[in-house]
């Protein structure tokens, strides 16, 4: 019988209820403050720690541990090593010290350092990150770390989205203590993120080697049907489907993910998960666990779940709402709205800090989720535009407005909105019509940031978000620290934040192609189309400075990261043009040249029998897939001089400037020849599944 879920919920986690129950009490206790300080662990208290986690992890049947971090691939890494120790009698014994428990070294040199492994040691080390439970995955207890050089430099995301809690913490706390909150001690930014797959079915999956490849089809014509009838959409869930979310629910329980909704998304196929939020830290380790056995468990239910971006052309590709706010130790969430004129002043500075950080930072928002999967989505009219802009709803947007412009606000009684005197309305929460089009939307009471990518960790995204929001509130506190009025100083904060980074506000519809132009022209708005476009920005002096100061990154780790991001890019369409040539010329082009074969004996064999025989059909198919195949030839000819001649460009932009103007369209125009002759050829020819069968095949 299966087990009630209460029991099995967290059961392959050290968590607090382990901890609790395992360890002695002064130990547990010293445990509990390393955790909430973010303090270095005592090397006693590590070894009895290590050896109750141990005691716990071998009782769950697992025989190794492994330092489990998230290095800047975008991906999660393990190296196992076994509990065995020698006895001294020759027998092994089971040990793991609290040396082993806290620290690492994995070898370094292969992961991805962009420039910082030729300017420090070549060896980084792993640390364990003791405010994310270890869990056991796959019979090994894995131990969540940050993974740094010997030099200090963050190899991974973990170190600096840390970093970026630590500095938003330490600015919001100068902010709450004006407002007079001495029982607040600290505070941590929550996240839920939203994460949308596809699945299909995997038999077909490994007839195509663009999704083993590269994620995502590069060839495909259109099937007779895609969303146009909006029927899946929170359509009903087919079987094969809900055994999947079934065992899938259960995995992430057992390790503690707290996995909530499940339903079918816009497109055929396409699915969503969403958990209930948690610490950013933790949500973003949860995140990355939750992509990783939504693909294991795909593959015991014979299907394979798709995390690209855009893994067909036509129907909606796939995101990740990052869901966000900041919440206190008391458990209270500071974009709450209150009740009180007092606690409504408050949630309006804080409500600014997000809109001048939003504004002043786009360009790093943007970045954050710059891939080369994801630019095929930004702009398109299914996602949010590249365009930063925010969503405030027409209620507070206009006490804004009143507030800016000292003008009255409200019902049948207008009043003069004066911050910290009058209470706020009570704003609709979460209304079902609320606007899905905004890349970064206030949803009563946590903001949602919707341009993130399916595949991408959010580490990076709530790096710049945090950092961002840390930077206002200092601003902010630097300027209300010591002032002789603080209500009239608040009030007129206020209205010079809503005055200044107003621009950024926008509660039309951001699909509408007259945004665009009003965004940029009118308004002056950063429109960053492309990964190639907005990278400059990230290196920009504004923001090296930005990081410096709240100590989220160094400039060499932030120069480190542009070459990554950059590399990746290049390296991504390079794979994925390799993959259209290989395609086109080993089975595209012999499957249609056949299929023209079989085409041109049937016009000889009518022709054998009546000289007057009609064979139209035949002829004109010959002459327009021969005309396909030779386009084909020709062009993936040309794209293949084009890689070469791309590839072989020194500098990390201009190459992927020039995959992105070279390449891609390149690449565009051979797609369009082999989807014409993919319309026309006999299905039994064609060597590939086809978007119909891939996108309806999960019945
Ligand atoms: P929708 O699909 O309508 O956007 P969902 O209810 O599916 O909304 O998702 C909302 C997400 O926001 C959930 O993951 C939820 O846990 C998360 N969330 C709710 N409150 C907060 C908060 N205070 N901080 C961060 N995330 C939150
Ligand atoms: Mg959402």
């Amino acid at each position: 019988m299966m087990k009630i879920v209460p029991e099995y919920f967290g059961s392959m986690v050290f968590d607090d209820l382990s901890m609790r129950a395992r360890l002695p009490e002064e130990t547990y206790k010293a445990m509990k403050k390393t955790i909430r300080d973010g303090k270095h662990l005592d090397p006693d208290i590590a070894n009895i720690v290590a050896n109750a986690m141990k005691d716990w992890a071998v009782e769950k049947g697992a025989t190794h541990y492994t330092h489990w971090f998230q290095p800047m691939t975008g991906i999660t890494a393990e190296k196992h090593d076994s509990f065995i120790l020698p006895a001294s009698d020759g027998s092994v014994i089971f040990d793991f010290s609290g040396k082993e428990l806290v620290r690492g070294e994995p070898d370094a040199s292969s992961f991805p350092s962009g420039g910082l492994r030729a300017t420090f040691e070549a060896r980084g080390y792993t640390a364990w990150d003791p405010t994310s439970y270890a869990f056991i995955k796959e019979g090994i207890l894995c131990i969540p770390t940050a993974f740094c050089s010997y030099g200090g430099e963050a190899l991974d995301k973990k170190t600096p989205l840390l970093r970026s809690m630590e500095a938003i913490n330490r600015q919001t706390m100068r902010v709450l203590k004006l407002f007079g909150n001495d029982e607040i001690t600290s505070v941590k930014t929550t996240v839920g993120p939203e994460q949308e797959y596809f699945l299909i079915d995997k038999e077909m999956y490994n007839k195509r080697k663009d999704l083993i490849f590269t994620g995502r089809t590069l060839f495909g014509a259109s099937p007779p049907k895609g969303q146009e009838l909006n029927d899946h959409y929170f359509g009903s869930i087919k079987p094969r489907v809900l055994e999947y979310m079934k065992e899938l629910n259960e995995e992430l329980w057992k390790l503690g993910v707290l996995a909530k909704t499940e339903h079918n998304e816009a497109s055929p196929a396409q699915h969503e998960l969403a958990p209930i939020f948690t610490t950013t830290n933790i949500a973003t380790d949860h995140n990355q666990l939750t992509m990783e056995i939504m693909q294991k468990v795909a593959k015991k239910h014979g299907l394979v779940c798709l995390l690209h971006e855009k893994p067909f052309e036509g129907v909606n590709g796939s995101g990740k709402h990052n869901n966000w706010s900041i919440s206190d130790n008391t458990g209270t969430n500071l974009f709450e709205p209150g009740e009180t004129p007092h606690e409504n002043a408050q949630f309006l500075l804080f409500l600014c800090a997000v809109i001048k950080a939003v504004d002043d930072y786009q360009d790093l928002l943007r970045v954050s989720v710059a891939t080369a999967g994801n630019d095929h989505r930004l702009g398109s009219g299914e996602a949010p535009p590249a365009i930063i802009s925010m969503f405030l709803g027409d209620e507070l947007s206009e006490i804004l407005d009143a507030i800016e412009n000292d003008t009255p606000y409200g019902g049948k009684e207008k009043v003069l909105m004066k911050v910290g005197v009058h209470t706020l309305p009570r704003f609709p929460k979460d209304t079902t019509d609320r606007n899905r089009t905004s890349p970064f939307a206030f949803t009563g009471n946590k903001f949602e940031f919707r341009m993130v990518g399916s595949a991408d960790s959010i580490a990076c995204a709530n790096i710049m978000l945090n950092t961002a929001v840390a930077q206002s509130l200092m601003e902010f506190a630097d300027r209300l620290e010591g002032c002789s009025d603080f209500k009239a100083e608040l009030q007129s904060l206020i209205k010079d934040c809503v005055k200044k980074h107003k621009r950024i506000i926008f509660n039309g519809n951001g699909y509408n192609g007259e945004w665009v132009s009003e965004a940029v022209k009118n308004r002056g708005l950063l429109n960053l189309r492309t990964t190639p476009d907005c990278l400059p920005y990230l290196v920009s002096a504004k923001n090296i400075k930005l990081f410096k100061t709240h100590g989220v990154y160094s400039e060499t780790e932030i120069r480190s990261r542009y070459e990554i991001i950059l590399e990746n890019y290049c390296k991504t369409i390079n794979i994925e043009a390799l993959t259209m040539i290989d395609m086109v010329n080993k089975d595209i082009l012999p499957s249609v040249s056949l299929f023209v074969k079989t085409l041109c004996e049937t016009v000889s064999a009518k022709k054998s029998v009546s000289q007057t025989a009609e064979y139209d059909y035949e002829e004109k198919l010959i002459k327009r897939l021969s005309a396909d195949t030779d386009m084909m030839f020709e062009r993936a000819a040309g794209l293949l001089k084009s890689l070469c001649e791309t590839k072989s460009i020194e500098d990390v932009l201009e190459r992927a400037n020039s995959f992105k103007d070279n390449i891609i369209p390149k690449m565009r125009e051979l797609r369009t020849a082999a989807d014409d002759a993919e319309r026309v050829t006999f299905a039994k020819h064609w060597p590939y599944p086809s978007y119909g069968e891939l996108l309806f095949g999960v019945r």
